[in-house]
């Protein structure tokens, strides 16, 4: 009786510990999304699920610096990339000191002569991705934006995109391969009190894509967007912070999206790496949100 009694409660241990390590292998699958998007705003990203969609490839990312380009940097980097960061004087060589696997580019993406010099010398070991994140933000209703305020909006976030993608492009075509992937805005999507450059320039940026996609398409190249809402990044602190009341400010920010928070860079960065990959060779001229929902409402 005691023997099977305690064959019983070892038994049950065994069944416990069971329970306990499938427990602990979803938890670990869970939690595994979390810490890759933490680890994207540090200098370690790792490629989540071991994903090396890049190896022996190369990528280029304006804006990458700061904020989104930068966590597309490292993630592309993560899968295997050399990345080449282009951002405006020092602060793309600031951003990867020390780094492997990346380089720095100064270029103001607004500056045909700079973006031709350096796409030529990047691109005579030729350009497997180009991401388009460089952009900048001025509020101001279509009657008070001055026309100053208006020209620098377009000159970077719109010209800006124009150039990178006239001069990279060649060389895509040449080779018969290549995607490009710009970054656009909810703004490209819906309009935005208070945002009439911002808004024209996103939008365009859309459009933007919507062409090239169909004059590259022949060469078997793409051209796609990911618009983003609220995302967690140095652009959206300045306009946070510029806000009479940050902290209710923030909390707007995250109720407007249906997901009920701010993205975060390393979310943006996984739709920009699948959209650049060979995973998404059937994908091009598409202007997708990833905005946490905000777009549907
Ligand atoms: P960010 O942190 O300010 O990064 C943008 C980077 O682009 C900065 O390093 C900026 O340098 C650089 N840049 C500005 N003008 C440039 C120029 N002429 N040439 C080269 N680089 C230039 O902003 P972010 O939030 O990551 O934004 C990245 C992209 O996502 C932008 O196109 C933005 O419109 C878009 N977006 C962002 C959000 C959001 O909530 N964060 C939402 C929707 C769309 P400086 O800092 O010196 O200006």
């Amino acid at each position: 009786m005691g023997r099977l009694r305690s064959e019983g409660r070892l038994k049950t241990f065994y069944y416990v510990i069971f329970l306990l390590a499938i427990f602990v292998s979803i938890e670990k699958r869970s939690c595994y999304k979390a810490d890759t998007m933490v680890s994207a705003h540090s200098k370690k990203a790792e490629s989540p699920w071991g994903l090396k969609r890049y190896e022996g490839r190369v990528a280029l990312v304006t804006g990458a610096a700061s904020g989104i380009g930068w966590a597309v940097a490292l993630r592309l980097r993560a899968e295997g990339a050399h990345v080449w960061l282009a951002d405006l004087g020092d602060r793309a060589k600031t951003a990867c000191a020390g780094e492997e696997m990346m380089s720095p580019l100064s270029i103001d993406v607004r500056d045909e002569t700079a973006v031709i010099s350096a796409t030529v010398i990047e691109s005579s070991g030729h350009i497997d991705a180009l991401v388009n994140c460089a952009g900048i933000v001025l509020e101001g209703s279509a009657q008070a934006t001055s026309l100053t305020d208006w020209e620098r909006v377009l000159a970077v976030n719109l010209t800006g995109t124009f150039l990178m993608t006239r001069h990279v492009l060649p060389h895509m075509i040449a080779r018969r391969s290549g995607a490009i992937v710009n970054i656009g805005s909810d703004a490209a999507l819906v309009g935005q009190r208070n945002q009439a450059a911002y808004c024209a320039s996103k939008g365009g940026v859309a459009q933007l894509t919507r062409a090239a996609a169909l004059d590259a398409a022949p060469f078997g190249v793409r051209v796609n967007c990911v618009c983003p809402c609220f995302v967690d990044t140095p652009m959206l602190s300045a306009w946070i912070n510029s806000s009479s009341n940050p902290e209710e400010a923030r909390r707007e920010a995250a109720a407007t999206q249906p997901l009920g928070r701010i993205g975060s860079p390393a979310e943006i960065a996984a739709p920009v790496a699948f959209l650049c990959s060979e995973e998404a060779s059937f994908v091009t001229a598409v202007v997708l949100p990833v905005d946490g929902g905000a777009t549907a409402q």
